[in-house]
């Protein structure tokens, strides 16, 4: 990896104007490259100032010249976000001054930072394993509650302290049976192999426990891949539109205008949902049209969620009980619409067809919440809890697929009376894929593809 002991600078503030902007600066000559242009009231230079204090002052370039009013925080090494010596200079926010700083503190011997090397030093000097790095992007990145108390349930450590439990009844089990064939001659008490198998299955568990909870947190974090489905006219476009808040696709009385899918993120309480709204399931010779129906029964086939609209104001005809047949076996919604006329739709055998049925109005939003409800259940958002550990992405989940992979050799190598050294090679390489995850068996290439997924500044 190559510790660089170079002090680095960058903005760490979004960029834009904002009412601050902070200047970060880590590494050995922090406090002398801050001293060289930051000038405090008090008189007193930031070197000769203790940790977890700051001075108001100002900042200078090497003309001399003030380029701002700010506030220097010192940090002391190690008790920073990178473990290193850190000054945060807090100016004015705004492209111009933050840049106009950033500059001066790299005239004064600072190097620019790259890309996540701040959160890449706190990793090298022990300040957080790879999980909980990957977890600050998370918790930059959160849109939404549930994804924010997840990121920051993992960057507590969270999934760190799982995979150590995980860790530990592996090479528990490992170092027992190597200790008892390595020694044969000392009283060392055999292996049992129902003991052996007790940890290993209590191992796949708490791995197939986590891959459990990453599934119903993706939908928490991507969204969820949702088709809103319907004959023409039944009102899709109005609860899309409802949904996402605003005006998208055109709403009219003439059957057929929702031409194409057109897609749009919208976000319901805790789940987020990646809507189309797509062209009715009728059978129909407009060309058109038809590309559109074709598109939506492949869509329905492949989604994650189906939104079927049904209009109460009509009795269900050919083409809804088309789509009752075609929704039947997906994750779906029976969404019975325009609650506010009159009733002529046969509910009973709505309800009799389909598990989850909703009555709306779209048009005035009578039942919205139970309808999002209804999602969170199907979805499994509502029983996601962010506060337990939780795999953040598909690199940790890949290293945990290939752990849970290497115990159920293991558990096979058990149950068909091989030899305990081919169990032992099994754990060895579960070993190994459950501390990628925490980066404490990354190779060099793992730990740079996972930094340069962030942006300068981190
Ligand atoms: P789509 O073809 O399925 O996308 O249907 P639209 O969203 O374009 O709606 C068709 C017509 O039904 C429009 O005139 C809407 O105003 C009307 N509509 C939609 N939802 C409701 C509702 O909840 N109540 C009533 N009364 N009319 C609705």
């Amino acid at each position: 990896m190559g510790f660089n002991s170079d002090t680095i600078a960058a903005i760490s503030t979004a960029n834009g104007a904002g009412g601050i902007g902070v200047i970060r600066i880590s590494g050995n000559d922090s406090f002398k490259i801050a001293d060289r242009i930051f000038r405090s009231i008090s008189g007193k230079k930031l070197s000769d100032m203790k940790g977890y204090t700051a001075a108001y002052g100002s900042v200078y370039d090497k003309e001399n010249t003030k380029l701002d009013k700010a506030i220097a925080t010192v940090f002391r090494k190690p008790h920073s976000y990178t473990g290193e010596d850190v000054v945060e200079i807090s100016c004015h926010g705004g492209m111009y001054i933050t840049k106009q700083v950033l500059r001066a503190v790299i005239n004064s011997g600072a190097s620019p930072a790259k890309a996540g090397e701040f959160t890449q030093r706190a990793f090298l000097n022990g300040k957080m394993d790879l999980s909980e790095a990957e977890a600050v992007m998370d918790i930059i990145s959160a849109k939404g509650k549930t994804e924010a108390r997840a990121a920051l349930a993992c960057m507590d450590g969270q999934i760190s302290r799982e995979i150590f439990r995980i860790n530990d009844i592996l090479v528990n089990c490992a170092a027992h049976l190597s200790a008892w064939a390595d020694y044969p001659e000392e009283d060392i008490p055999e292996v049992n192999s129902d003991n052996l198998r007790n940890d290993l299955v209590s191992v796949k568990n708490m791995i197939e426990a986590l891959l459990k909870n990453y599934d119903a947190g993706m939908v928490i974090k991507k969204g969820i891949d949702t088709i809103i489905a319907g004959k023409p006219n039944v009102g899709k476009s109005t609860l899309m539109n409802r949904l996402a808040g605003y005006e998208k696709s055109i709403v009219t009385d003439i059957p057929g205008t929702t031409r194409d899918i057109i897609e749009e993120t919208v976000i319901l309480g805790d789940v987020t949902l990646n809507l189309s709204d797509t062209a009715g399931l009728r059978d129909t010779d407009n060309l058109v049209e038809k590309i559109g129906v074709e598109k939506a029964r492949q869509k329905l086939k492949t989604s994650g969620l189906v939104l079927a609209v049904f209009d109460s104001t009509q009795e269900l005809d050919s083409e809804d009980l088309n789509l009752i047949s075609v929704i039947k076996d997906c994750p779906s919604v029976a969404i019975v619409n325009k609650t506010d006329g009159e009733n002529k739709l046969d509910i009973q055998y709505l309800n009799s067809q389909i598990t989850n049925v909703v009555s709306i109005s779209a048009k005035n939003g009578d039942g919205i919440e139970t309808l999002i409800k209804s999602i969170e259940k199907i979805t499994g958002t509502a029983d996601f809890d962010p506060s337990v550990a939780t795999l953040a992405n598909e690199r940790q989940r890949d290293c945990a697929v290939k752990a849970l992979e290497a115990v159920n050799d293991a558990i096979s190598a058990i149950d068909m009376g091989f030899t305990l050294d081919a169990a032992t090679v099994s754990i060895e390489d579960a070993v190994q894929n459950i501390l990628e995850i925490t980066g404490e068996r990354a190779s060099e290439v793992v730990v740079h593809k996972v930094f340069s997924r962030f942006c300068v500044g981190k």
